[in-house]
């Protein structure tokens, strides 16, 4: 059996109650068997006595399976923590917080937003590699939702602001690879430079549409493609199509996406795009980054810079 459930009949079956789950999570984040997260030695034993917690053979130290990890401290059984991850890393939209809260009958929106919220800070994976070889480099902007705006607010909004958005994708065969997305300040050599060394490999290609700002970009290859403004999607369809989904998702899941937020729906986006062939495993993906994880507080969530 494969270590992630197919369907929601064999999720039912495999995660029925909190030590279905605790006993996946125990396995997802020690999967050598436990490790001490205080010192470091490998030998311990589950506590009888108290749920879901081992202690550890040399320090004594007492570990639960959530400690230290984005479910840190949370109130919230872990057979929620565990339906959520599966509906956003499965299902092809992701899902909005207003319908976590209904599907899993949530008692408040407050509580939805902030289980989406941290799990969706387990959707970048530590030390996860550059993209490489060939790839589509280009920037969009993106409208975005004001504070004040309702979410459910229709066409005609006549306040929004923009925000400019880069990404990279890699072309393997003539078809899409990985993404990355990322909020930029301006179209300047300086913002462009920075998002292609954060994101791309040195050795790789950077095929552009010519824009004076991506030229010089330390250690990649630059292939300019010099276009006007109708044809770059014929030089660049695959950044095209990203930014294309891209704004469709934002609008259609998220009736727009607010600027202080913004990487980290930029960062759900790209994690649903790398895993569209294996949408199933993501779901293990997911807690996979999500125990490794540090502890978020309700502070950090909405004061993205203090995460930094
Ligand atoms: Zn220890």
């Amino acid at each position: 059996m494969a270590d992630f459930p197919r369907s929601l009949i064999e999720f039912q079956r495999r995660f029925p109650d909190e030590r279905a789950c605790a006993a996946y999570l125990a396995r997802v984040r020690w999967p050598d068997g436990f490790r001490c997260p205080s010192c470091g030695q490998g030998k311990g034993w589950e506590l009888s006595s108290k749920a879901f917690t081992w202690e550890c053979a040399s320090c004594r130290r007492q570990t639960s399976v959530t400690a230290g990890t984005v479910m840190h401290a949370s109130k919230l059984p872990l057979t929620v923590w565990l339906w959520a991850a599966y509906l956003m890393a499965t299902h092809s939209n992701g899902i909005a917080a207003l319908q976590l809260q209904g599907q899993l009958g949530l008692g408040s929106y407050k509580s939805a937003w902030l289980l989406a919220a941290k799990l969706r800070r387990a959707m970048v994976a530590p030390g996860r590699a550059l993209l490489a070889g060939l790839v589509e480099v280009d920037e969009t902007t993106i409208p975005l939702r004001r504070k004040d705006e309702p979410p459910a607010s229709g066409h005609g909004r006549s306040h929004q602001g923009k925000m400019l958005v880069a990404a990279g994708v890699e072309v393997h065969d003539g078809g899409p690879g990985r993404v990355r997305l990322g909020t930029i300040q301006d179209a300047s050599a300086e913002s462009l430079h920075a998002f292609v060394g954060a994101h791309v490999e040195a050795g790789a290609t950077a095929r552009t549409d010519g824009w004076s700002g991506y030229p010089g970009a330390p250690g990649v290859t630059h292939e300019p493609h010099v276009v006007g403004p109708m044809a770059a999607h014929v030089v660049l369809p695959w950044t095209h199509r990203v930014f294309a989904n891209l704004k469709r998702w934002a609008l259609g899941v998220y009736h727009g996406l607010r600027r202080k937020h913004l990487q980290s729906y930029l960062d759900e986006f790209a994690f649903r795009f790398n895993r569209r062939h294996t949408r199933h495993a993501a779901f293990r993906s997911l807690l996979g980054i999500a125990v490794a994880k540090m502890p978020t507080t309700y502070n950090m969530l909405i004061k993205p810079e203090a995460t930094a």
